[in-house]
């Protein structure tokens, strides 16, 4: 009970809640999910090209070629590249940070895959659409991509948009209703 009071939205109550369930129910399915949840971090991990959680060693939407490999949109979290996936307004692939620039926490451009970011934009890239969150960290983190891909020679020639701010300032991408984050790309402007 205590190991599930730790799962995130999981309350004390809500801990009991499920115990209580997992003692009633089939044998067969707790053994299902115990088994499932153990094999989670060995099965799952990032996508060697985006970052998104994949099983194989690219994900689906890196090795669907009906996407258009011409426009990347930068995310913060693999939530948020779900949350646009939603709104079915993007053709696109993805970047996936990890993180966002925050100075005061002591997170540094170094410590995002800026590199490989710059690596993928040369290759037929025509736009990078940041859909960091309208936070000081998500617009930050939006400046100093903008001025990166600006300043490598290789990528100078890209369009780099910004979702409009359609998404409340200080919200979160993850809890935005499809259609507002869907007007918000569709709003997106380049940032100057
Ligand atoms: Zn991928």
């Amino acid at each position: 009970m205590r190991l599930l009071g730790r799962l995130p939205g999981v309350g004390e109550r809500t801990a009991q809640r499920l115990a209580f369930f997992l003692l009633r129910a089939p044998r067969d399915y707790v053994t299902a999910l115990g088994g499932s949840i153990s094999e989670l971090q060995e099965r799952v991990h990032p996508c060697a090209r985006c970052g998104n959680y994949t099983e194989e060693e690219a994900c689906a939407i890196c090795t669907d070629e009906r996407r258009d490999a011409g426009v990347v949109c930068v995310v913060g979290t693999v939530q948020d590249l779900m949350a646009i996936e939603r709104t079915g307004r993007f053709p696109g692939r993805y970047h996936v940070l990890g993180a966002l620039l925050a100075p005061l926490d002591g997170v540094g451009p170094e410590d995002l895959p800026i590199p490989a970011l710059l690596e993928r934009i040369g290759d037929g890239v025509r736009e990078v659409v940041v859909a960091t969150p309208p936070t000081v960290e998500g617009e930050a983190t939006a400046l100093y991509l903008a001025q990166a891909l600006k300043g490598s020679n290789r990528t100078a020639c890209v369009r780099v948009t910004r979702i409009a701010s359609g998404v409340q300032y200080g919200g979160d991408l993850e809890y935005a209703d499809q259609v507002t984050l869907g007007r918000a790309l569709d709003g997106r402007r380049e940032i100057e």
